[in-house]
């Protein structure tokens, strides 16, 4: 059987250069006689595979040295919490924007540990855009700041980031990071499960400044304390061992290409040829504002949900696969993570040419 062209949003499509090398070294890694997923997390054998992935991490990143970068389980969504019982302990309130459906469970889940102040919001709007802030309304007290710099769900992105002063700003990148460059130092955590722009499913990036180690409440689960997994490099308990090792061949999979500087114009491409396409369509509308279109989630509809689930139907028979789009939106959505070639944007839109023509 041939690959398709997966557009799912995640677990996504990984660089199939990444999944060749572990299906080569899948039960013996080097000279170790054994697979990764069978050597001990505090093994000689497994530390430079760990120790690789961070400096990676680090390396495209361009992680400045004052912050720790953690491997850890749980997903994205365990970080909703971890954020505010590992931050929420000055004033005890945080200021939260509300720009999607992970943007207000993180907040759901903060207010569970704190006061949760919501300086902007598109709910009401089905979150087809970033929601305007004013600088007025945030709390200079506020222990920290949270965004979500892309969507997922709804397709958008962050323009510009809000200026917080000396609150730390918090992100979300789970479904953007390493897609554009970002400058780590303007933030003080970062934190994004794998599977959609780094690795498979299972692992969590966290990266977070020095300085805010170590305040968390007491209640804290130890696993969840961001300073007590830096003190034990992410292994307090057993790490994600195998899928720490594919995130580390996706990254230099990612080095080759050029980096994030690299693969960043690429994905502008790549969501260009989607957007200009659907701009010019009689039959395909785009649902985000387009001010805030993500490059990552490309969410359009036909107007008529039969006809989306057609072309849905029609499309994974042609080898363009997962592209229903969320039930919250409804209609098409593709997912053009970094590994998805710009290759598989083109047969997607000539596919959709091919459609419009026959509908
Ligand atoms: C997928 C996603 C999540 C949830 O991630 P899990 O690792 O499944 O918990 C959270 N936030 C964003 C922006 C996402 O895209």
């Amino acid at each position: 059987m041939e690959r398709v062209y997966n557009f799912a949003a995640g677990p996504a499509a990984m660089p199939l250069e990444a999944l060749e090398t572990a299906a080569r070294e899948m039960c013996c890694y080097g000279s170790t006689g054994m697979s990764v997923m069978e050597m001990s997390h505090r093994s000689k054998m497994y530390l430079p595979i760990y120790e690789e992935t961070v400096a990676l991490v680090k390396e495209l990143m361009h992680v400045p040295d004052d912050y720790a970068i953690l491997l850890l389980q749980g997903g994205a969504t365990l970080q909703f919490a971890a954020t505010a019982m590992n931050l929420m302990t000055g004033s005890g309130r945080a200021d939260y924007i509300d720009s999607g459906n992970f943007a207000h469970g993180a907040l759901t889940e903060a207010a569970k540990y704190g006061k949760v102040n919501v300086v902007a919001s598109s709910r009401e709007e089905n979150y087809r855009f970033i929601p305007a802030w004013d600088k007025a309304s945030f709390d200079p007290q506020a222990d920290y700041f949270y965004i979500t710099t892309n969507n997922t769900i709804f397709g958008t992105r962050y323009t510009a980031l809000p200026d917080t002063g000396s609150v730390p700003l918090v992100a979300d990148m789970s479904s953007n990071i390493l897609s554009e460059p970002y400058d780590v130092s303007k933030f003080g955590a970062i934190f994004a499960g794998a599977q959609k722009n780094i690795g498979p499913a299972g692992l969590t990036l966290v990266i977070v400044r020095n300085d805010l180690l170590g305040r968390c409440m007491p209640i804290t689960p130890k696993i969840m304390d961001w300073g007590k997994q830096t003190e034990n490099a992410s292994m307090i308990n057993t790490p994600p061992t195998y899928a720490i090792y594919m995130a580390g061949l996706c990254l230099k999979w990612l080095k080759k290409q050029g980096g994030v500087e690299g693969i960043a114009p690429v994905n502008e491409e790549k969501a260009k040829l989607l957007y200009d396409f659907i701009d010019n369509s009689r039959l395909f509308k785009g649902t985000a504002d387009p001010a805030f279109r993500s490059r990552m989630n490309v969410t359009f509809v036909t107007g008529s949900p039969d006809t989306d689930a057609e072309f849905v139907k029609q499309a994974a028979a042609k080898g363009l696969v997962n592209l229903k789009g969320h039930r919250l939106v409804g209609g098409i959505r593709a997912s053009i993570y970094n590994a998805m070639p710009i290759e598989g944007v083109k047969a997607l839109v000539e596919f959709m040419k091919e459609f419009e023509k026959n509908v």
